[in-house]
């Protein structure tokens, strides 16, 4: 296969998107929905029908060559450099296609490359590529209630059970494990071992038996994360991702795919608050339009930073643990877009007075302080950066 130039690639790219999407057109003040949801209010019947929505985009989108750019050909992929995915990704922003749930990214870009780095033959064979095309969806069974920041105290334990394993325990926050089919899980194999190194992942089909999950309620009023109870699930030996005891290492292939997605998260609904704020009928006051002008320059710092990020990974540089700061400047965005908001609506949000574009702000407000916490925290981000960027002393561990 040759490689194309940037130019041939482009217009193909421009091509098969013309026939799949209409452009996106600006967003004109008060048409259309004024959704800024940061997370989705979806029943389940809901959730299903988004995701195939979603999913059939992206095996369109896997079939016709851009699902998968940067993957080896094994992978269904195109082997191009991360310049053309980036290309890509710059002309796919000018269409109306469907937005990806939190689901599609956990899938493609943090599950498929840590079974690819992790797994075995077969492994690589049967899930790589049904991931990369969206065939089949996973989830994150990481977190539990004792073991979040603390990733490395999980208590869900795995036992030897003749050629397999059994799996006991019960994770906690599992965004999309609704519509999932397989759950990457952090398990405790050795309880006698020091705390990082008793530690195996495992592949979970979530219709096996004894996975049961239970939506929690998020005070935005939807369920985008659930409880997952693993009572006596039983496992073969296939399901084992990496080695018994190295499963922190499995995770951590896992969580710093996920820091380095995170940089762009924000922006628009920055963009739209600074609509609001030209949109108000009404003059800003001194204090406003000093804290809309921050929110400008900080969504443009933010920018410039996934730009730096991005030439970086041109450039072929590993993600390293400065990719946290753009995870930081994301959580701030959003932070400060819910000021910014507050400040210029006052009791329009607190009340549906059913003027477009004011209400609606609730579930970004809501939302927002989610993203501080999801993915790690922003005191963990501070601690990665503080420890291994910049190289300061680290901190007590209890
Ligand atoms: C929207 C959302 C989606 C999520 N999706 C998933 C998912 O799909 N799968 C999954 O497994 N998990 C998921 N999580 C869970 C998430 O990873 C954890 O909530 C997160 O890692 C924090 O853990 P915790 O909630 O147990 O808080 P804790 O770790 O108990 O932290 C409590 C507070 O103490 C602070 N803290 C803890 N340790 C330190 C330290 N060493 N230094 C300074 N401060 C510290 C924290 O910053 C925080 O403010 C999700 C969470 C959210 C909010």
């Amino acid at each position: 296969m040759t490689i194309p130039t940037p130019e041939a690639f482009v217009a193909e790219a421009r091509a098969w998107l013309t026939a799949m999407a209409k452009p996106r057109t600006a967003r004109a003040w008060g048409e259309g929905s004024d959704s800024v949801a940061v997370f989705e209010n979806w029943t389940e019947e809901q959730e299903r029908a988004e995701t195939d929505r979603i999913r059939a985009y992206e095996q369109a989108k896997f079939d016709a060559g851009f699902g998968a750019i940067t993957w080896p050909r094994e992978y269904g992929g195109r082997a191009l450099a991360t310049s053309y995915l980036l290309a890509f990704r710059r002309i796919e922003a000018e269409f109306d296609v469907p937005r990806r749930t939190e689901m599609f990214p956990v899938t493609q870009q943090l599950v498929a490359p840590a079974i690819a780095q992790w797994g075995t033959e077969q492994q690589r064979a049967r899930y790589v590529r049904a991931m990369l095309r969206t065939d089949l969806i996973a989830c994150q069974l990481f977190s539990e209630t004792e073991a979040g920041s603390d990733l490395a105290a999980v208590r869900t334990r795995a036992v030897r059970d003749g050629d397999g394993w059994r799996l006991d325990g019960h994770k906690i926050w599992t965004s999309g494990a609704r519509v999932a089919d397989l759950g990457i899980a952090v398990t405790r194999t050795d309880p006698d071992a020091a705390k990082h190194v008793g530690l195996t992942v495992f592949l979970v089909p979530m219709d096996a038996e004894g996975v049961t999950v239970r939506p929690i309620q998020q005070m935005t009023g939807g369920s985008s994360f659930n409880e997952v109870y693993l009572d006596d699930v039983r496992l073969d030996d296939g399901m084992r991702l990496g080695p018994v005891g190295q499963g922190w290492k499995v995770a951590l292939t896992v969580l710093a795919s996920e820091r380095l997605d995170s940089g762009n998260l924000g922006l628009e609904n920055a963009d739209q608050a600074i609509e609001l704020a030209r949109n108000l009928g009404r003059p800003l006051t001194e204090l406003e339009r000093d804290k809309v002008a921050d929110l400008v320059t900080r969504s443009y710092v933010q920018r410039l930073t996934g730009m730096r990020a991005a030439a970086a990974l041109v450039a072929g540089k590993a993600p390293g643990p400065e990719a946290s700061v753009g995870k930081l400047l994301a959580t701030d965005t959003m932070a400060r877009t819910s000021e910014v908001v507050r400040m210029l609506l006052g009791p329009d949000l607190t009340v549906d007075s059913g003027r477009w574009g004011t209400w609606a702000w609730t579930e970004h407000v809501l939302g927002a302080p989610g993203y501080r916490i999801a993915g790690g925290t922003d005191e963990i981000q501070h601690n990665i950066l503080a420890e291994r960027v910049l190289g300061l002393p680290r901190e007590p561990r209890g």
